[in-house]
């Protein structure tokens, strides 16, 4: 029976998992995520960040959903290394080290936030809005301090404008020179850069380049630049723009029991544009085929 180990439980490695178990009956199918949640609706995690929604309202399947698909879902593990020469993937649970032999690949593994390289970067208590356990951090010390969004207007403004219209004091701080169309009530945008995050354990303040400090324990990441999650795939030769995994029309990368699809990868001849969760959806649809017809699977 074969083996196929998918990195990433949001929406494309959810439809791949679905999509080969329908396709391919007899083969094991698991299913890694540094996640603690099966698969949800990331659109309406504002709503859950303003108290709007519970954290049962975002999820999409029930908790038995893998189990009754026969698909192993294995959360909490971040995977660090692949060898594809071995094809093992290699992962951190816990303090533990895990491996996962596999037959074939699919990386699913998305983007993330890039942090800039400022003094304090590493202190508890930094914020960023990529997943939910990033919102749920969030929403757990949203307290009467400030919340000062870093980086992007354009990424700031959907929760800066929702919490602000829920009488939190809100910044957004950026050195874009962007503003609103209108003023938005309980909402200042500092045009600055933040240089250091201050404070003894945990961040207490902010100081901007001018100098100038301001108090908040709610830095909140939002910067322009996004990466792809592929770091466990830097030294295997395998073939990237960047770090966006290149993928031929299967979704099959240079290495021919990887594919990929998603936001971490880009397509032959696509320009390199952020993907909506339709895409993702379709390019995951289109690894399927490919890696059925790989497999030899059922209808192809
Ligand atoms: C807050 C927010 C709101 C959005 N709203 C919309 C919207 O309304 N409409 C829309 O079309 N798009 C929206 N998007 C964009 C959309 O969510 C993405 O296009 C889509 O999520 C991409 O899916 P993906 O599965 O490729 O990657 P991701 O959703 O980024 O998922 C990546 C998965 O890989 C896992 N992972 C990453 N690295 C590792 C590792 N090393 N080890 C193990 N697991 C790993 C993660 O835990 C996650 O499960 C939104 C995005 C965000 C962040």
């Amino acid at each position: 029976m074969k083996k196929i180990v998918i990195i990433g439980a949001s929406i494309a490695g959810h439809t791949a998992a679905v999509g080969l178990r329908e396709k391919i009956k007899d083969c094991q199918i698991s299913l890694i995520t540094e996640g603690s949640y099966p698969l949800y609706d990331k659109s309406k995690l504002l709503q859950y960040l303003c108290g709007l929604l519970k954290e049962k309202d975002l999820l999409m399947v029930g908790p038995d959903f893998y189990q009754q698909q026969s698909i192993e879902f294995l959360k909490d593990r971040k995977v660090v290394q692949v060898s594809p020469s071995r094809k093992v993937v290699h992962c951190r649970h816990k303090d533990k080290r895990e491996s996962y032999e596999y037959d074939f690949l699919a990386v699913c593994s998305g983007r993330r936030s890039v942090l800039p390289e400022i003094t304090g970067i590493n202190k508890e208590g930094i914020y960023t809005l990529d997943s939910l356990n990033d919102y749920k951090q969030l929403r757990q010390h949203l307290i009467s301090d400030p919340v000062c969004f870093i980086g992007s207007v354009r990424r700031a403004l959907p929760a800066a404008t929702m919490l602000a219209g829920r009488q939190r004091e809100v910044k957004v701080i950026s050195s874009e020179g962007m503003q609103p169309a209108e003023p938005i009530d309980g909402m200042e945008i500092v045009s600055s850069e933040v240089i250091e995050l201050i404070g003894e354990s945990g961040v207490q303040a902010i100081r901007l380049k001018e100098g100038k400090i301001i108090g908040t324990s709610l830095p909140v990441f939002v910067p322009a630049l996004t990466a792809a999650n592929s770091d466990f795939l830097k030294d295997s030769g395998i073939t990237m723009d960047g770090e966006l995994l290149c993928v031929d029309e299967s979704m099959c990368t240079s290495i021919k029991t990887i594919y990929a699809s998603g936001a971490v990868c880009l397509r032959q001849g696509a320009a390199a544009a952020e993907k909506s969760w339709d895409e993702a959806i379709q390019e995951s649809r289109m690894l399927v085929d490919g890696l059925a017809k790989a497999i030899g699977g059922a209808d192809v």
